[in-house]
């Protein structure tokens, strides 16, 4: 896995240009009722194909995460099953489901602002398992993963590890 510092200039300056563009999307979420503020891009030969908050609430779908209707745009539109050389942006570290459906997609690259360890837990379905353990667990071993690009703004989305979250926005706790 690699941390922003690790990557060359070019791909650090593209990545921060693509997570700005996440983090505008997850604050257009946020601030929509039925939206959340976790913003997606997916990028391939550096053309957005396709962008999404996570939609959950309005479509009464509990998989509609910001990466999964990303994920969904852009294949319905390239009219195929398979990314192979697309980067997935994500405020927010991925979830399980997310992870999943990334590695079935063929992504090639993920790329995200705020870690699980920088966030409240509810965010995540686990206790323990870091969804880091899934790609590293997988098949491929092609799919690469970038943390903590624009960590700062992205963590700044939600809420603090262990802060006191009010009852109408728990999720998974
Ligand atoms: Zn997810």
């Amino acid at each position: 896995m690699n941390r922003p510092g690790d990557a060359d200039s070019v791909t650090g300056a593209r990545d921060g240009h693509y997570m700005r563009r996440a983090i505008a999307l997850a604050e257009r979420g946020g601030s929509r009722p039925g939206f959340g503020p976790i913003g997606c891009v997916i990028v391939i030969d550096g053309e957005i194909i396709s962008e999404a908050c996570n939609e959950a609430d309005s479509r009464h779908d509990p998989t509609a995460h910001a990466e999964i209707v990303a994920i969904r745009r852009a294949t319905e539109s390239l009219k195929t099953t398979e990314l192979r050389g697309a980067t997935l942006y994500s405020t927010l570290q991925p979830c399980g489901m997310c992870t999943m459906a990334s590695i079935w997609a063929r992504i090639g690259r993920i790329v995200f602002g705020a870690g699980r360890r920088q966030v409240h837990k509810m965010y995540f379905e686990g206790r323990h398992l870091d969804t880091i353990d899934f790609i590293n667990d997988a098949f491929r071993d092609d799919l690469q993963v970038t943390e903590g690009v624009l960590c700062g703004q992205c963590a700044a989305l939600y809420y603090k590890p262990g802060e006191d979250v009010p009852f109408a926005e728990q999720t998974n706790i």
